[in-house]
């Protein structure tokens, strides 16, 4: 018999949306970042390292088309997936004049086994013109969904972390995505600087009156080549970990407090070993599901049970 879990989560929100399998094949189409060259910033946050989460397959010098097939040919010998989405995940995937996104976009949509696409992006970054052109997209039939950063709904800590965005921005975006047919979701960090267990928890009550359809979570991670593994060389102090049980009862009050709408997509990331330097738990995504799918059932805790709409 089917448990039915205490969160809502991404893969069956998937499968009673398709019916079969869908996948995620990453592309690095060749963007850049306006928090890199200047537009918004220099020096991009303080975090990344846009390598860490850029699979060996996706390279720009190669076309959209030849990396989904190869992201294709590689889940085809672990899954029999049988449609994919294809996922501009690199740097910022909506900045670029309309007209080359659409080329981009269209390129991707021409695979006969794309049946959408996923777009992560600043906040910032997201004019009505494009949001227009993907709402086309949905009328012709595409799930499409637009992923964008939040990382923090606290602005001291975007400030911090040289974001280059504020909570504002992401008020402003997804009140302008909303209602238009796309998936629209949010990408969190726990554990920046600066923020203490409340103020995590906080984020929970934030993101919750959003129109968001889907979040994902991880803890902080210093990764190699950023400001921040500058900062946890010289000035450790600044940074306060969490252990992986502490974590795993942060994200079972954070779904306590969570809308009971909001599709949890993830919970945790972690970059592979010769990239990240602290922490080091060692664990997959699906090993930590499990883990906090046990504790919430061990503490008897399901989803928006705290949740509060004023
Ligand atoms: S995390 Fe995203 S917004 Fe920040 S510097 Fe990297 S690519 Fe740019």
């Amino acid at each position: 018999m089917k448990v039915k879990k205490r969160y809502r989560d991404f893969t069956s929100f998937i499968r009673d949306r398709f019916g079969i399998r869908v996948q995620k094949v990453s592309i690095n189409a060749g963007f850049t970042c306006p928090n890199k060259d200047g537009t918004k910033g220099r020096g991009g946050c303080t975090y990344c390292n846009n390598t860490t989460f850029n699979p060996e397959y996706c390279k720009p010098i190669k076309s959209i088309i030849t990396q989904i097939n190869e992201g294709i040919l590689f889940f085809s010998k672990k899954y029999n997936s049988q449609k994919y989405l294809a996922y501009f995940q690199a740097y910022t995937n909506t900045y670029a004049p309309l007209k080359k996104l659409k080329k981009m976009y269209r390129e991707a949509l021409a695979h006969p086994d794309v049946v959408g696409l996923v777009i992560a992006t600043r906040p910032d970054c997201i004019n009505d013109n494009v949001l227009d052109f993907l709402q086309n997209l949905v009328e012709e039939g595409y799930f499409i969904k637009l992923e964008f950063g939040l990382e923090s709904t606290n602005n001291q800590t975007l400030k911090d972390i040289n974001r280059c965005q504020t909570h504002e921005d992401a008020i402003d975006a997804f009140s302008r995505a909303a209602n238009r047919g796309l998936h629209l979701g949010g990408h969190l960090i726990l554990g920046l600087p600066g923020e203490n267990r409340d103020d995590m928890l906080q984020h929970a009550r934030n993101i919750s009156k959003l129109p968001i359809d889907t979040l994902k979570i991880h803890h902080l991670q210093i990764v190699k080549h950023t400001k921040m593994a500058y900062q946890f060389k010289h000035t450790p102090d600044m940074f306060c970990f969490m252990s992986l049980d502490n974590y795993i009862d942060l994200v079972v009050d954070f779904i306590a407090l969570l809308h009971p709408n909001i599709i949890i997509e993830r919970f945790f990331s972690e970059s592979p070993p010769n990239k990240l330097i602290y922490p080091k738990y060692g664990l997959k995504n699906f090993e930590v599901k499990a883990l906090v799918e046990k504790r919430l059932e061990y503490r008897n805790i399901s989803q928006g049970e705290l949740f509060n709409s004023q």
